[in-house]
């Protein structure tokens, strides 16, 4: 690689508490030529309390392809360029993808300047396991295509996250409600290192009674971390729908035809639906 051309940093900011910043990455932002921030007024703040000033670009998600072209222009001629977003870490939810690729695909160098990530920062006070987790990015805007989300998630052994807005937190939890069991724990980490951070650890149906109950609980921002479901109930479970689906059928057809038909209906497997509809008789006959 040519000395010659200048080095991408992509530095990590602050989710809240403007302290949580290296002085790696404070040094960094005060020598390279060029910042480019997703929001140029809102990196403004940072480097002022660091008093910094040096010279902002844009690069948001409407412009990214187009601001990228340029930026990797001027790294050819030479100058360094630190990459930040609006909170955390860049290009996790946020802009910067486009960038970081057409950098490392011209084989000019990218540098890592960690730091804060809500996802992580909730993930180390969660008490959930983390040895294999998945990050989901936000939840889908849509209750249907929620519910199709959690869904897929419903079996999933390991523990999961997701991020999530003030305006879908409670819609987002009833929807969870609707497929997940009850008595799954999840954690829901709200306004992570801000003067208002909660970080409450209990089952599903505990939160959404929570969030539901207290306004406070619905404002800010948040991360919500599920637990991976236990191992040896994979075969058993179904979500809440389907159970409802396969009760509805079993009250009109015999056990046979009303799995059949329930396969069809859910794609979930025939033997698990078959369980589900033997315990149901059981319970009915108790
Ligand atoms: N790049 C950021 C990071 O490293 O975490 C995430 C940016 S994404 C656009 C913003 C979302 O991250 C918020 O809607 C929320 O779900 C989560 N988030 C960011 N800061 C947070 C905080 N202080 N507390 C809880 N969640 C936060």
């Amino acid at each position: 690689m040519s000395s010659e051309y200048g080095k991408l940093y992509v530095v990590a900011t602050p989710i809240g508490n403007l302290a949580d910043i290296s002085f790696r990455a404070v040094e960094t932002l005060k020598q390279v030529d060029l910042i480019a921030a997703e929001d140029t007024r809102h990196v403004k703040m940072l480097l002022q309390h660091y008093g910094i000033n040096n010279k902002l670009v844009s690069l948001h998600q409407h412009n990214e392809e187009r601001a990228s072209a340029g930026l990797l222009e001027k790294l050819r001629e030479g100058l360094s360029i630190a990459l930040v977003s609006d909170a955390g870490t860049p290009l996790l939810s946020d802009p910067g993808m486009p960038l970081v690729k057409a950098v490392k695909d011209a084989g000019l160098e990218v540098v890592p300047i960690p730091g804060p990530c809500a996802l992580i920062a909730a993930l180390s006070a969660a008490g959930l396991p983390v040895t294999q987790f998945s990050f989901e990015g936000f939840s889908p805007r849509t209750s249907s295509a929620r519910k199709a989300f959690f869904s897929e998630k419903l079996l999933s052994p390991t523990t999961w996250v997701f991020y999530e807005s003030s305006h879908r937190i409670l819609a987002s939890l009833k929807d969870m409600a609707e497929i997940l069991p009850p008595d799954r724990q999840i954690v829901i980490a709200r306004e992570l290192t801000k003067l208002h951070e909660t970080i409450v650890k209990t089952s599903l149906a505990n939160a959404l009674e929570l969030v539901e109950q207290n306004d406070n609980m619905r404002k800010g921002e948040f991360v919500v971390i599920v637990d991976g479901a236990a191992p040896d109930k994979n075969e058993q479970v179904i979500s809440a729908e389907q159970e409802k689906i396969l009760r509805v059928l079993l009250a009109e057809c015999s056990i046979k035809t009303a799995v059949a038909m329930a396969v069809e209906i859910t794609g979930v497997r025939k033997k698990r639906l078959y369980q589900a509809a033997l315990d149901m008789a059981k319970t009915k006959d108790a």
